[in-house]
């Protein structure tokens, strides 16, 4: 028997929420922290009679994201209504978009290994979010809070072809919506989810196989391992002389499996037809160039002015614009400080080891007080060890480092006259090391520095005591 080499081949779907402050279709509030059904309303509880009303917003935000995914926007779209039934859809269909969505035809650039490739986008298009369902012991539960919150689904070709491809797509997908302003991106919360289609063919064959939908997974990681698990389990059927099933399969993040929901032949006949309540959505092209003068620098963009700029390693120009506040953050530090390399350095060591990448931007340590920080060590006034430590207190009080210096004295002693003092105390009272020293044990130098930087405190400049050092045991030779 010839062993069979195989190929996976994945598309993905995401349904990201829209950061509006309304819904979709209604003037509810979109507010996550919110008691159940606070936010609702005769339309988006589906009480009949009502008319949807789109929000602008919601259309804007879509094309923000269809421009910068390099899709075609389409000056007419079509709303249709989703047939099924569900208690979270109280209207007993969704409204979403079917073959006149808003977008169509863009790609999206990834990078794995060091290598850029190109996954097409098929299309985004707009539609409203169901509420959740909630299951107690005895009764279930409704909440329409989430109901017509704007959705956009973006749907790719079957242009991935492995998980760690998928993930590095996902992640691009995620910090693009992230730096327009259109989606939170918190997965935990659901505004950004997932469903990976994953087939397997033997690698010389053209068609593609029959894949499997692996639904609602809220995680890059098991993004991953879902997708992991399925190449192998697909290739072990077909090894097994059977077929795959077309399938929708659930992720089980404690057994590290999926395992099948429904088949093909219980799928929903969705009986889509055009939304009549809703005229088709007119998007004049004079409005998209609007749109498009608006677009911030992106991610990718980005980095690659930092590296040119600020002469930065792709790495840390790619750790510093993984967000945009942070990227920001350092922009900020630099005008302060005006050394790209040492504010790059302290922003990914201190900065992100206390508050990570989302966070650093908005924590005590304002970006003007860590260049002033760095300002101090650039001039001299303080040593790096130094700096360290009043970081530590930015980080506890967010004080401004001048005033923590101030009140701990921590001012960089330069003084020559106090520094040949500290030394020759040092010498003094190492005698014996001194002329262990002196009878060759060069290596003790570093000790006597060490021992000048005790007596200060930590506040003598370095530079001066090994200067200072080296004369003083010259001498005394
Ligand atoms: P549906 O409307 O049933 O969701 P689509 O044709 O719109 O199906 O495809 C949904 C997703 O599945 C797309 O991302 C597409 O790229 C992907 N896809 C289609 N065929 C395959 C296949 N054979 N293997 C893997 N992914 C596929
Ligand atoms: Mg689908
Ligand atoms: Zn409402």
């Amino acid at each position: 028997m010839k062993d069979t080499t195989y190929e996976p081949v994945i598309g993905l779907e995401v349904h990201a929420q829209l950061k509006t402050q309304s819904k979709i279709f209604c003037g509810c509030s979109t507010k996550f922290d919110a008691k159940e059904n606070e936010f609702t309303c005769p339309v988006c509880t589906g009480m009949p009679g009502c008319l949807p009303v789109l929000n602008k917003k919601a259309v804007e935000f879509s094309v923000k994201m269809a421009l910068a995914t390099h899709c075609q926007v389409n000056e007419r779209s079509i709303f249709a209504r989703k047939n099924y039934f569900y208690p979270d859809l109280p209207k007993g269909y969704q409204i979403s978009q079917y073959d006149q969505p808003l977008a169509q035809k863009g790609h999206v650039e990834i990078q794995v290994d060091g290598q850029t490739k190109k996954i097409r986008l098929h299309r985004i298009h707009m539609e409203e979010d169901a509420g959740k369902n909630i299951h107690g012991t005895i009764s279930s539960y409704v909440n329409l809070n989430r109901a017509g919150i704007p959705l956009i689904e973006i749907v790719s070709e079957p242009d991935v072809r492995s998980s760690q491809e998928a993930g590095a797509y996902l992640r691009e997908l995620r910090s693009m919506l992230r730096y327009l302003e259109v989606c939170d991106g918190n997965m935990e919360e659901g505004s950004f989810r997932c469903d990976v289609n994953v087939s397997v063919k033997p690698i010389e064959q053209k068609e593609f196989g029959t894949r499997c939908e692996v639904k609602n997974i809220n995680s890059f990681r098991f993004v991953e391992k879902a997708i992991e698990y399925e190449i192998q389990r697909q290739i072990e059927v077909l090894e097994g002389g059977a077929k795959v099933i077309q399938e929708t399969r659930l992720w089980d993040s404690d057994q590290n499996k999926t395992f099948s929901m429904r088949s093909k032949e219980e799928a929903h006949d969705y009986r889509y037809f055009p939304e009549p309540d809703l005229l088709p959505l007119r998007v004049a092209p004079a409005w998209v160039e609007e749109i498009k003068r608006t677009l911030p620098e992106l991610a990718k963009q980005k980095k690659e002015r930092f590296m040119k700029m600020y002469q930065l390693s792709s790495y840390d120009a790619s750790l510093l614009v993984q967000e945009k506040s942070l990227a920001q953050y350092f922009e900020s530090v630099i005008e302060i400080c005006k050394e790209p390399k040492l504010a790059s350095n302290w922003i990914l060591s201190e900065l992100l080891r206390e508050f990570g990448p989302e966070q650093g931007a908005t924590s005590p340590v304002t970006p003007q007080h860590l260049g002033e920080l760095l300002a101090l060590i650039v001039k001299g006034t303080i040593s790096g060890k130094i700096a360290k430590q009043i970081f530590e207190k930015m980080v506890q009080t967010g004080q401004a480092p001048q005033a923590i210096v101030q009140k701990e004295g921590l001012i960089q002693v330069s003084d020559v006259a106090q520094i040949e003092a500290w030394v020759e105390e040092v010498l003094k009272e190492q005698k014996a090391f001194v002329d262990k020293y002196h009878a060759g044990q060069t290596k003790l130098f570093g000790f006597f520095v060490g021992e000048v930087m005790k007596k200060s405190h930590g506040k003598a400049n370095p530079a001066k005591v090994n200067e200072t050092l080296k004369k003083k045991l010259v001498k005394g030779a």
